[in-house]
């Protein structure tokens, strides 16, 4: 294993082994359906298009870095989770994964809910019409304006996530004369990332209230006490980017175990179980992420089996895909700027945009794929590290990538499943300008959220 050190630390410029890619794919202008949007295709001019408009187009309306996003891919998914858990189930979009006006409006077109986590999306949940009814609100701190705001709203269910949150959510309820539907949400100690899962894992993270030493009943107990709360069910989300359904298969049998306890001691059986989401989607052509209808079977058997056990009537179940709704259906479109090639180490791309539009890879290591996309070209594949403009060595966009050997300044350059967690985590770090999200379908072209101005930045700086 050879590692060379830069001076400011491995992270920074670490030479991975020999050995540690993968092969150059067979083909570089191939496009890999599992990591693209569904209507992504390379035209018979090499030039890639998307909802029938190629990106050289798109870049010449809207600029770049931009990300682009396939409407129809995203309704086709929404439709494909709605579907798939029929009318005894109920799929919340996790709206923290992307969130805009028109995108509440189809989901609201497409039969799904909706989860906010902060007064600002509900503000944009609301304003798009979404209604309130179909809203959850989540967060482990919401605040006393949030909890009220709300509450008058009239959203569907808060997610309680701590002990001081039930008094504060019953006694805000009550003071504006309502009775709130909540559910808690518990730590049922089951930690699943990508793979793995950890069955076991401690239950010490911000979010929720443990099963563990009956916290979890003590939070149901309190709850069912006061009046401002109808307590409609428990609550349990497990990780994210997850593939392999066991981290699932534990977190019911524990919720299920906290129900049955319920009946036990209180006489009652809640009416509804909420598993989250965190499904995972591919970034690379390595993943292999289930379908909907797959996650829906099993998740269902999962929970009829675990309630059929405790003789309990199987309660109405709910997930919250985020990622799996709207992670596959864009990518960000960059233009090259330069080509680096220091001799024996790496080649770097650099491209219009970076950490500001994408904080996922320096964030948690993440892994995506890239494609040279306003040409097709012959040439060897090159090993090259894709990085942003801003002033910070872990800028980097795509750790390992393979593009064509000719590739110049002024190529475009896409990087798919970047509708999740990208432009909802976009920072303004350098003043660089957070990109336009721009949606296509059939044709046409509009962006739904514009590119930020230098106007907007000054704005906010009141001097
Ligand atoms: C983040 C989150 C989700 C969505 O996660 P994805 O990985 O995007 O599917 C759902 N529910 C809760 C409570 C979350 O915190």
């Amino acid at each position: 294993m050879s590692r060379s050190a830069h001076p400011a630390g491995p992270r920074h410029a670490d030479v991975l082994p020999e050995g540690h890619y993968s092969a150059p794919p067979a083909d570089l202008n191939a496009l890999d359906r599992k990591v693209w949007a569904q209507t992504v295709a390379r035209g018979a001019d090499g030039v890639v298009t998307v909802g029938g408009i190629d990106v050289i187009r798109l870049a010449e309306e809207f600029g770049t870095p931009a990300y682009i996003l396939d409407e129809a891919d995203f309704r086709a998914r929404a439709r494909a989770w709605r579907t798939a858990f029929g009318s005894d189930a109920d799929v919340f979009y996790a709206g923290k994964a992307f969130l805009s006006r028109a995108v509440v409006r189809w989901l609201n077109e497409e039969g799904l809910n909706l989860d906010v986590c902060s007064g600002g999306e509900l503000a944009t949940a609301l304003s798009a019409g979404m209604p309130a009814e179909r809203i959850a609100f989540h967060g482990n701190n919401k605040s006393a304006q949030e909890i009220e705001r709300a509450v008058s709203a009239g959203v569907g269910r808060i997610v309680l996530d701590s002990f001081p949150e039930i008094v504060r959510v019953a006694h805000i309820a009550q003071s504006l004369g309502k009775r709130q539907r909540v559910q808690i949400r518990v730590t049922v100690g089951v930690e699943a990332h990508t793979h793995e899962f950890i069955a076991t894992a401690h239950e010490d993270q911000k979010f929720g209230i443990p099963l563990a030493d009956g916290q979890a009943a003590e939070a149901v107990r309190r709850a069912l006490q006061l009046d401002g709360l109808e307590l409609i069910g428990i609550h349990s989300h497990i990780g994210s980017q997850i593939f392999d359904m066991s981290g699932f298969e534990v977190a019911a049998h524990r919720v299920v175990g906290l129900l049955k306890d319920i009946r036990d001691e209180h006489g009652i059986e809640l009416p509804e179980i909420d598993l989250g989401g965190g499904l995972g989607i591919a970034y690379t052509s390595d993943d292999d992420p289930r379908e909907p209808h797959e996650i829906a079977k099993a998740l269902t058997e999962i929970v009829g089996r675990e309630c059929e056990a405790a003789r309990l009537r199987t309660p109405r179940i709910s997930v919250e895909p985020g990622r799996a709704v709207v992670g596959p259906t864009a990518f960000t479109l960059y233009e090259v700027g330069t080509v680096k090639k220091l001799e024996g180490l790496r080649t770097y791309v650099s491209v219009d945009g970076g950490m500001s539009d994408n904080i996922r890879t320096a964030l948690y290591d993440a892994e995506y794929s890239v494609a040279l996309v306003s040409r097709s070209s012959d040439a060897a594949p090159m090993l090259a590290r894709v990085v942003g403009k801003h002033c910070e060595s872990g800028d980097i966009v795509v750790r390992d990538a393979f593009l064509p050997a000719d590739l110049a300044p002024g190529d475009l350059i896409a990087v798919p499943a970047t509708g999740a967690y990208c432009r909802s985590m976009a920072s303004n770090y350098n003043h660089v300008l957070r990109p336009p999200v721009v949606a296509v379908r059939d044709g046409a072209a509009r962006a739904i959220v514009r590119r930020e101005t230098e106007e907007d930045l000054l704005l906010l700086d009141v001097g």
